[in-house]
């Protein structure tokens, strides 16, 4: 699933910049790209709280002990919380980090991060996100390829986007013109990638709780999904035949519109 988070994560954020610019606030052509990689990368972060998948691998020692406090975290946020129609769970894959609240707050967090920390704040969320991004798209190719390799490319990567968007025109300013507002916008693609990590897990197997803690019914982390016989499985042939190369195609479309090309 990493490869096919990623790419609906890069498309979604086109789509963000087609729609952006029909609303009269065009995306410099860095924020489309800087927030299309950044939506890629932070579309595998809900799954920080599973051990094997590739954004708790993609840090080392440091993310796997990250995995491991979300999912303690995780865990005890659904036990504490959860109502009569919610079945008692072991771990805490799939709970917190895949709701809207956890996405917002996230995102409103590297915002304000991105606000009050400055240049080195931006940079490390950019570093973070370009590791991640590049682990996800590449994915093939990046699984055979050193950590440390992947993480060079991660900060070089990083520091040449960083000085992209500081020039004048080029967006650390889009959306949020105010003096003191530069990459506030840096959130946006964040919360968006969680959005889309949520809808992609619950159009598989088992749904996603996305609501929550807004109740359904006697659930308060109802697996939100369309009926079963509707969900395909993670990695099958519908993912990899259709919806990989449609998502290609529509945000490329998406892109093109929102440079202006189109
Ligand atoms: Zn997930």
């Amino acid at each position: 699933m990493g490869p096919a988070h990623s790419l609906s994560g890069a498309a979604a954020w086109t789509g963000v910049g087609a729609a952006a610019g029909a609303a009269g606030h065009p995306m410099p052509w860095p924020v489309v790209v800087v927030g299309a990689l950044i939506c890629a990368g932070a579309a595998l972060a809900p799954d920080l709280d599973h051990k094997s998948a590739t954004i708790s691998r993609a840090f080392g020692p440091i993310s796997r002990a990250l995995c491991g406090v979300i999912d303690k975290l995780s865990h005890t946020v659904y036990t504490a919380t959860k109502m009569k129609g919610d079945s008692r769970r072991a771990g805490g894959h799939r709970t917190l980090t895949h709701t809207w609240l956890w996405a917002v707050l996230v995102g409103s967090g590297m915002s304000a991060l991105a606000v009050v920390g400055g240049r080195w704040a931006v940079l490390g969320i950019l570093f973070v996100h370009m590791v991640l991004a590049i682990a996800g798209l590449l994915w093939r190719a990046a699984r055979g390829a050193s950590d440390v390799l992947i993480w060079l490319l991660g900060a070089s990567s990083a520091w040449i986007l960083a000085d992209i968007l500081d020039q004048p025109g080029n967006g650390a300013n889009w959306l949020f013109t105010a003096p003191g507002q530069e990459y506030l916008w840096l959130g946006l693609p964040i919360v968006l990638g969680a959005l889309v990590h949520c809808v992609g897990d619950a159009l598989t197997v088992s749904g996603c709780p996305i609501l929550w803690p807004i109740p359904v019914g006697r659930k308060r982390w109802y697996p939100v999904g369309p009926p079963k016989q509707m969900r395909f499985k993670a990695g099958s042939w519908v993912e990899m035949k259709i919806l990989m190369p449609a998502f290609t195609l529509a945000g490329t479309m998406a892109g093109l519109d929102a440079l202006g090309v189109l």
